[in-house]
């Protein structure tokens, strides 16, 4: 029963590589979906002001049949298309750019400028970490699943976010109801075009490819003194000092060296002169993981020692190290390694064995789509896809101009491989879930 599935899934996912790419390649769509990026790339906006891409977003939406809603946790949107029985699959796109002035040299290059409306500076912006890709191809997976729909059954749910540069976007949609309104999926998907991977690559990882991020504040009190009389204070200084060197012992020491974590203290201000011992001392940090294990670990381990780090420099019990969490942190995006396996089954079936990598993601950059698939758990899938040609990546290996990296200003996406890889790989997932 199992193989005659896995049998059937994969002649599914044969037969749709075929007529997916061949719908890709006709004139028509092709050059449909690469007027669309050179729209985006040449018109980027700042995160939470997405208003003319969320307007355009929402009318190519409709053009392709789908249900759509507006102004979902400010400019977010979200599509539905009902097509009979069957799981409810939520695919996301980010659509927010960068204040970075760019610098690629490309004819469609950015121009744009915006009001920042956390900073109110007026601002130079760009799409500097791809997302133009992102909703270039969520347009074009929404015009070939509705051009097959007699080929799946189910509910699918097309959400473009605002605001992921700041962490911002997911949570605002989350909390503005959306499973009570739009109903819970059963599964939630995502893809980042990458920089450092090859065009027509998918890179999926059964692990975590984004890390928990947390802020923590930890405020020093300490009794002010003359700089020449410390045996009258307590310097939260040398007290500071010391929690930052004790804090290094945790992913040092604590952590199993198998699994990744970062505390880092990014700023440590204290005192106003020379010989003045200050009161007080302000550590601010961010703190990353992969898993909840290791986020308790890491925050736990960072209270208890600046806590008792107070005790040891001789503070009161009413006067010992404040501790606190920011409520802004995002948990790890982690794979569903059953998923995982299964896409990469799919993936390779219809695109080429050779289509589909697995490379260690190397930093612990984190990401908001966990808040999407998570609180309710979601089964879910995150990829990237790569958006750099082969040539560029040994014109550096030769010693050549280097690959920029996201949020550089010389940030350059090959579009059209990019953007036909995120719908070909986004078309075979949905159909692995949702085809007949
Ligand atoms: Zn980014
Ligand atoms: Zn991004």
């Amino acid at each position: 029963m199992k193989s005659k599935l896995l049998a059937t899934t994969l002649a599914t996912a044969i037969c749709l590589s075929t007529s997916a790419v061949a719908d890709l390649q006709s004139n028509v769509v092709v050059g449909y979906v690469a007027n669309l990026f050179d729209h985006f790339h040449r018109n980027p906006e700042l995160s939470l002001v997405e208003n003319e891409t969320a307007e355009r977003m929402a009318k190519e939406l409709r053009a392709a049949g789908f249900d759509v809603t507006e102004g979902v946790g400010g400019t977010g949107i979200i599509a539905i298309m009902e097509n009979g029985d069957g799981p409810m699959v939520m695919m996301r796109a980010d659509m927010d750019g960068l204040p970075v002035e760019e610098k690629s040299g490309l004819d469609n290059a950015s121009t744009a400028t915006q009001t920042d409306p956390i900073t109110g500076n007026v601002v130079p912006v760009m799409h500097a970490c791809g997302h133009d890709v992102h909703i270039t191809s969520l347009i074009g997976t929404a015009r070939n699943m509705s051009a097959r729909k007699d080929e799946w059954s189910g509910t699918l749910m097309l959400l473009v976010q605002p605001a992921e540069e700041r962490v911002l976007g997911a949570r605002a949609m989350k909390e503005d109801n959306l499973w009570e309104r739009f109903g819970t999926p059963d599964y939630a998907l995502a893809f980042h075009v990458s920089s450092e991977v090859v065009t027509g690559k998918i890179n999926i990882s059964e692990g975590s490819p984004y890390a928990g991020a947390d802020t923590v504040d930890i405020i020093i009190h300490g009794v002010g003194a003359h700089g020449a009389a410390p045996h009258r204070g307590k310097d939260p200084i040398v007290l500071g000092s010391q929690i930052v060197l004790a804090l290094q012992t945790l992913v040092a020491r604590e952590l199993s060296p198998r699994d990744p974590g970062v505390v880092t203290v990014g700023s440590f201000h204290s005192g106003t002169k020379h010989n003045i011992i200050s009161d007080r001392a302000h550590l601010q940090l961010t703190v990353r993981n992969t898993s909840p294990e290791t986020r308790k670990l890491l925050l736990e381990g960072i209270e208890r020692i600046a806590v008792n780090m107070g005790r040891v420099a001789g503070l009161p019990e009413d006067k010992l190290p404040e501790v606190t969490v920011s409520k802004e942190g995002v948990p790890p995006t982690t794979n569903n390694p059953q998923l995982a396996r299964r896409l990469k089954v799919a993936w390779a079936a219809a695109l080429g064995d050779d289509a589909v990598v697995d490379i260690p993601t190397k930093g612990m950059g984190a990401e908001d789509f966990p808040f999407f698939s998570t609180d309710p758990d979601i089964t879910s899938v995150y990829w990237a896809v790569g958006g750099t040609p082969q040539a560029d990546f040994e014109r550096e290996a030769a010693g050549g101009t280097p690959v920029p990296s996201h949020h550089s200003p010389l940030f350059k996406i090959a579009p059209e491989p990019s953007v036909r890889r995120g719908v070909e790989s986004t078309v075979v997932a949905l159909m692995t879930l949702m085809g007949d």
